[in-house]
């Protein structure tokens, strides 16, 4: 038998039939029979192309419970399948796929994962990077067709020799074949290609004519989300089919698609040089970013634009893909309406930041954070009062790093939360150190992050360090800022209420840096307001600001608040904030932050005053 299996996947049909699947859907094939690889396309690599025994005998294990094929799905989105090849009833061999994305790689999730490909984060990227990408629909054709590969070479095996036989299976992989080619490369809603068309098209002409140069455009309709939600899908439709229509009539003679949900993608040449790519992209915002009529109801829309020009930026279509996309999102950041053309330092950009969060990951458990504190100073009469606890990060690869640099990627990535925790529980503990010592303050200030709060479980995590540390709970005042206060009054009223009636104080941080209302201020059961420092700087003079942080003060005392003023640098600044009657100064003026033996001399000495 073994040697009709061989004759038969040796056979020119079953290798034609793998290959031009692998050169138009990008996926390479290997045959492994009797624990041995017995077939394996010329470029499948073992280490990225995956081939690894865990997840290969779990797909072996669903194809034994009866399944038609077996399925690894990996969270970063990366998936691979196998199906049977049967001898007499009994599964010989499986026939894998190489890796494919389940729509879009989920990056987040990768170092994660990163320990099973057994390589660097980067260079797994990389390939990563050039893995297909198809939809659910796509996927479950592509699955279909597998089935019926592996029906040919079964019926193959079993009648070697009667070919007209085959020739009913083989239409019939023809035909499917051919939808799924089909649903691999258009939008079914636009009638535009998709993404895959337009990397196809792009490869094909940087081979074809490697010196003729191209731009490459990256759209994202902003606040199509709302459409959906607001309208409904049908609308969220319509508008998709609008704009794909007038994308198409723009760029009559370029190549257009529709990439996933709300984005297009444009490759429009470039043969006259003295065309001005500022004013292509301001014509292509301007034809866009407008009012659509939808059957009478009238939906602004706004959009972001990523750009990046063939061969300047990129010598392959994969590069040129990764480049527009990471121009679009900084496009994103900048607010709606904008466009940003591709330059190498956001990829460089990109790189430190996937280093960083690699190392993040691991900061806690390598006890590379510290707690610094600055010194909280009562003006009337000069004394600390007490301090605000600041995370510091000595990386073992990074060195010092700033919270400046890095409580932002720790927000985004989620790692604020154990981060946040982490402080907490250290600062809790110092608290308790300090006061078992005998020393005089106040509170302890602790920053903590929106993040923190919008999950479930802050309050939970509060209530366990302080019956972990055994804290006094008069001793710790909290640290928010204005916008978690301002996204949901309601659920942030809730969390403050019940962290007060647990005794702890709270303190609303960078007042004056966002939508600042002392209006709003009057529905909050907040105890101390911190003035950022932006206002500070300018106190001096007669200015706005001069005038502004007076008004402050004056109305929140009215409303029995704490005044912090932060940043403040100079003795003018410290008179000027005496004379307005500004409870405490925090600041370079007093004292930097500084690590805890340094901080407990200072409690050591204003307790002996
Ligand atoms: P923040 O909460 O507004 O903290 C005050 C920042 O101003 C600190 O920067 C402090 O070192 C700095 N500062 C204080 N006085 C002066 C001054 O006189 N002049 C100048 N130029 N700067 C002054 P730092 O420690 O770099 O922290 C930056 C921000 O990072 C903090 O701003 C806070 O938002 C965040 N952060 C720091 N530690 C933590 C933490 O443990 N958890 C969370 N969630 N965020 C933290
Ligand atoms: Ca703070
Ligand atoms: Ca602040």
């Amino acid at each position: 038998m073994e040697s009709n299996f061989s004759k038969v996947i040796d056979s020119y049909e079953v290798k034609t039939l793998l290959h031009s699947f692998y050169s138009l859907m990008g996926i390479k094939c290997l045959i492994k029979y009797r624990e041995k690889t017995f077939y394996k396309h010329p470029e499948f690599r073992p280490l990225t192309d995956f081939g690894f025994k865990k997840y290969d005998e779990n797909i072996v294990k669903q194809i034994k419970e009866n399944r038609k094929y077996g399925i690894f799905k990996s969270k970063t989105g990366l998936m691979y399948f196998g199906v049977p090849i049967y001898i007499d009833n009994n599964t010989v061999a499986i026939m894998f796929t190489s890796p494919i994305l389940y729509q879009k790689l989920n990056l987040k999730y990768l170092s994660g994962e990163i320990s099973d490909f057994k390589a660097h984060q980067n260079d797994i990227v990389d390939v990563v990077k050039h893995i297909p990408c198809f939809s659910k629909e796509v996927i479950a054709k592509i699955i279909e067709y597998f089935c019926n590969i592996s029906y040919i070479i079964n019926k193959n095996i079993r009648t070697y020799s009667k070919y007209s036989e085959l020739l009913e299976s083989k239409k019939r992989l023809e035909s499917n074949y051919n939808t799924m080619v089909k649903m691999a490369y258009y939008d079914e809603l636009t009638g535009l290609g998709n993404c895959n068309y337009l990397k196809t098209e792009m490869k094909k002409s940087i081979e074809s004519y490697p010196e003729r140069s191209f731009i490459l455009f990256h759209v994202e309709l902003s606040n199509f989300k709302n459409v959906n939600d607001i309208l409904g899908y049908k609308y969220g439709d319509r508008l998709l089919q609008k704009i794909g229509n007038t994308i198409r009539k723009l760029y009559s003679n370029d190549i257009v698609s529709r990439n996933y949900g709300n984005e297009f993608l444009i490759l429009k040449k470039l043969e006259n040089h003295k065309i001005n790519l500022h004013t292509e992209a301001k014509y292509l915002l301007h034809s866009l970013c407008d009012v659509w009529d939808l059957d009478d109801i009238e939906v602004p829309i706004s959009v972001s634009i990523g750009m990046t020009v063939y061969p300047k930026d990129g010598k392959d279509a994969t590069v040129m893909m990764r480049n527009a996309d990471i121009a679009l999102n900084k496009a994103k950041s900048n607010g709606k309406n904008s466009y940003i053309m591709f330059e190498n330092y956001m990829y460089d950009e990109i790189l430190i930041k996937s280093e960083m969060e690699k190392e993040l990951r691991k900061a806690i458990k390598n006890e590379e954070f510290e707690l610094y504190y600055q010194p909280q100073v009562e003006v009337c009469n000069n004394k600390v009062v007490g301090f605000e606890a600041l995370i510091r990060w000595n990386s073992s690869k990074l060195g010092w790093v700033m919270p400046g640099e890095f409580i932002s990627l720790a927000e985004e990535t989620g790692i604020i939360t154990s981060i946040g925790e982490w402080v907490f529980e250290k600062a809790c503990f110092q608290i308790m150190q300090w006061k078992n010592k005998g020393y005089d303050y106040d509170f302890i200030s602790i920053n903590v992050s929106p993040v923190q709060i919008r999950k479930n479980g802050f309050v939970d995590m509060i209530k366990r360090v302080i019956k972990k540390t055994g804290v006094d709970t008069n001793l710790i005042e909290l640290e928010i800022t204005e916008s978690v206060v301002m996204e949901s009054l309601e659920r942030s009223c809730g969390v403050i209420d019940e962290l007060k009636r647990m005794g702890i104080r709270i303190a609303l941080d960078d007042f004056g840096s966002g939508y600042s209302s002392l209006n709003y201020l009057k529905s909050l059961p907040i105890n101390t307001i911190k003035i950022d420092k932006t206002f500070i700087d300018g106190i001096c003079k007669y200015s706005y600001e001069n005038i502004i942080v007076d008004s402050i003060i004056n109305l929140a005392h009215i409303m029995k608040l704490d005044v912090v003023a932060e940043g403040v640098e100079s003795e003018e600044q410290f008179i000027s904030l005496r004379e307005k009657r500004c409870n405490k100064i925090q600041g370079y003026y007093f004292g930097k932050p500084m690590p805890c033996k340094e901080a407990e001399k200072m409690l050591e000495f204003t307790s002996l005053r």
